[in-house]
């Protein structure tokens, strides 16, 4: 069968269904379906030998309804105008999942970073900033690093920002290296993000950690640091995979090791002779099954292969409409992206925070609010799918939409 595998028009399905259910009218989700603003942009940098190349850059700021606009810029090749919209979208939701004052946005530069030099990633961010300057800012749009952008990348883009602004500007940007004002916990908070969501899914679905069996698809910032809390919880990893292929042994893989030799971009399976495809990983034996990697793994093709009682979406999208339906039916629990991985922009907020106000928290303070708001978010969600009889999927829209819808209507917008 053919599925829609357009993660833009995906999720307006969803948001669609979410808005109607809760009441708004058609005019709302008129309003909410697309970002209120797209910018792209043309970034010229001059590389190491000599040359000019021009990057596209976007920046899409869903809604700011609620407050400003938060969320990542990744670097990263064959990305399309769509795929940034949907990402906005789903940062929006995110932000409403845990309540957190802000709305959507996603940033993108279509560029793949593992080809270029340490200087030409620092002109192409400076020059990224340099693009966007004015429709961005601590009370209007706040980045923070995604796929392939780290916090040399935050440092360099708010250096950029507090040069054109003339003064330091540490609240532009989240996910600053600590002694820019970053927050202790902010670089592996969306690993510790999704372990507080998966020991409490478990609980509901009367999973011990202690030797749970747990498969990871993605060896990449989330993934690595996810293998290694899950591991410390006590679970079995039994499978892992990065963009080469995929290690599976049912006794458990050695995770230590396995993080030890891993580069810094999540490759480590190179390293081995005998390894499995990421599709064939998919489909062995484990109690959760974790996509960490990219969008559209789990399919109506695969869906009835799956052996994982829970499946958490630490990923972007990894699983479509019609595998979300199928699963749902054989009673898989599936935990979707806007509610797993919510922990990067969680302890975001608690850095804008921090950095607006001049006064910084330890470690076991950052990581407390963050357990508190996750736990609430997850049990807010879980209840309400209960009571509705629906997926968690669309749960976690209605939980996520609801506050820029009514902020939406209270404005006067709608
Ligand atoms: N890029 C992360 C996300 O998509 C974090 C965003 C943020 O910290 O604002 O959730």
């Amino acid at each position: 069968m053919s599925e829609n595998l357009n993660l833009f028009t995906s999720t307006q399905e969803v948001v669609k269904e979410a808005v109607k259910k809760l009441g708004y009218n058609e005019a709302m989700y008129d309003l909410l379906k697309e970002p209120m603003r797209l910018h792209e942009v043309r970034i010229p940098v001059k590389m190491d030998d000599g040359k000019v190349q021009v990057f596209t850059g976007y920046r899409a700021q869903h809604s700011d309804a609620v407050g400003p606009t938060k969320g990542g810029i990744r670097f990263q090749p064959n990305l399309t105008r769509d795929d940034v919209k949907a990402l906005a979208m789903w940062m929006t939701l995110k932000a409403g999942v845990v309540d957190l004052p802000y709305g959507g946005a996603k940033g993108a530069v279509i560029c793949d970073p593992r080809d270029m030099s340490k200087g030409e990633l620092e002109r192409l961010s400076r020059g990224y900033v340099r693009a966007l300057s004015d429709v961005m800012g601590p009370e209007k749009d706040i980045p923070a690093p995604d796929i392939f952008t780290n916090a040399q990348v935050m440092a360099w883009m708010m250096d950029e920002f507090s040069m054109i602004r003339e003064q330091n500007q540490p609240n532009f940007i989240t996910g600053k290296p600590i002694v820019l004002g970053g927050s202790e916990a902010r670089e592996q908070a969306t690993a510790v993000g999704v372990t507080t969501i998966i020991k409490e899914a478990a609980k509901r679905k009367g999973i011990e950690m202690n030797g749970a069996r747990v498969i990871i698809q993605g060896f990449g910032n989330a993934g690595s640091f996810l293998a290694k809390f899950l591991y410390e919880a006590g679970a079995k990893v039994v499978g892992i995979s990065d963009a080469h292929g995929a290690l599976y042994d049912a006794e458990g893989l050695d995770i230590e090791y396995l993080l030890d030799r891993r580069d810094s971009f999540g490759t480590v399976t190179t390293l081995f002779d005998e390894t499995i495809t990421n599709e064939e990983l998919l489909e062995l034996d484990c109690d959760i099954l974790v996509p960490a990697a990219s969008s559209n793994q789990i399919t109506y093709e695969n869906a009835d292969a799956i052996k994982a009682k829970i499946i958490v979406e630490a990923a972007n999208g990894p699983t479509t409409a019609e595998a979300t339906r199928v699963l749902t039916e054989r009673d898989v629990l599936i935990i979707p992206d806007v509610l797993a991985s919510t922990g990067g922009i969680t302890v975001s907020y608690f850095e804008w925070i921090q950095n607006n106000t001049g006064y910084y928290w330890s470690e076991e303070e950052v990581m407390e609010k963050m357990t508190e708001k996750l736990v609430a978010a997850f049990h807010d969600v879980y209840d309400a799918a209960e009571m509705r009889q629906i997926d968690m999927r669309l749960a976690a829209y209605m939980v996520g939409i609801q506050k820029t819808a009514e902020a939406s209507r209270l404005r006067g917008w709608v």
